[in-house]
């Protein structure tokens, strides 16, 4: 089978230069390979989504000078499909009702967790079966963990993590009524045929999980590369206090994507100066290894150094 990786935006707010940095990757990845990009919007685990971004976020890409294989892929209009997978790991037994609540769930946590992981869940509901429905209050489906499979990171190597003390029991459809990003992301990344999977360090968690997910649901999974995110200069995730680092605000003021994509592709060392380049122009200095481990900084020095002035 030949490689297929992805591109998969939330549509959440205005792309800037961390996702364009995982989207290079992720695009060169699989164009260096000879193989095929799909677009995938993930608008369904959102309740932040923003009216017009998806459509931004493909102006974006397509700025970048990025492209993709077939008509871009929407979560919403996929429902059933995700549904069918729920189904499936009910009748397996897999699954189980959670009534808790977010602060339910904080109140009963013994030990401290990672701020964007949340609190592991302590297994209150865990007695449930499948088909123990519970009347009358708003419930979550939470996945069973039983064992936290390794794997082998294309860019970090072996990476084991354990899911018990790493959030638990993990929801997989919302007391809203939606799949979680969870189970989303494998039925998509099943059904759309990615064989590599390459996004941000902040979703290396999340691979445990979605590994017990295509093996619960007999599917098999991509090959996966974490990559470190891009920080401002006090070490922080890209954020607004940084500065406008939006794609779109870079056109606005008249930087060019080849601009853009040479200082990301610097940061990479795909390049040894930064300089203007296009993806295309990188197909062969690609390398994952190359990805110096720690975070990329991003300064105002390296932005001016582009013609900008966040
Ligand atoms: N939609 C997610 C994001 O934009 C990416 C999820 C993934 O790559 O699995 O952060
Ligand atoms: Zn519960």
């Amino acid at each position: 089978m030949s490689a297929a990786g992805r591109l998969a935006p939330s549509p959440t707010g205005a792309q800037h230069l961390g996702n364009a940095r995982t989207y290079l990757a992720a695009w060169l990845s699989a164009r260096s390979a000879g193989g095929r990009v799909v677009l995938r919007i993930e608008d369904i685990d959102s309740p932040r989504i923003k009216p017009g971004a998806a459509a931004q976020a493909l102006d974006d890409l397509r700025w970048l000078g990025l492209d993709w294989d077939g008509e871009p892929v929407a979560q919403t209009p996929r429902l059933p499909l995700y549904e069918s997978a729920l189904d499936r790991l009910k009748q397996l037994e897999l699954v189980y009702p959670c009534t808790c609540t977010r602060s339910d769930v904080a109140a009963a946590a013994s030990a401290p967790h990672a701020e964007h992981e949340g609190p592991t869940y302590p297994g209150t509901c865990a007695g449930r079966s499948a088909r123990d429905i519970p009347v009358g209050v708003p419930f979550a489906w939470r996945f069973r963990v039983t064992d936290s499979p390794a794997f082998v990171d294309r860019f970090r190597g072996p990476t084991a993590i354990d899911l018990r003390t790493a959030g638990g029991d993990f929801v997989v459809w919302k007391a809203a009524g939606t799949p979680a990003y969870q189970l989303a992301v494998v039925i998509d990344d099943a059904a759309q045929g990615v064989t590599e999977v390459i996004r941000g360090d902040d979703l290396v968690s999340s691979t445990p999980r979605q590994l017990l997910l295509y093996r619960a649901l007999g599917l098999a999974p991509p090959a996966f590369a974490h990559l470190p995110l891009v920080v401002g200069e006090d070490g922080r995730r890209l954020a607004k206090r940084h500065g406008d680092t939006r794609l779109a605000a870079l056109r606005a003021a008249g930087v060019k994507p080849e601009a853009v994509v040479g200082l990301l592709a610097w940061s990479c060392r795909w390049i040894a100066e930064v300089r203007p380049v296009t993806p295309r122009e990188l197909l062969t200095a690609f390398r994952l290894d190359a990805i110096p481990p720690r975070p990329f900084v991003l300064t105002a020095e390296l932005l001016r150094g582009i013609g900008y002035a966040p």
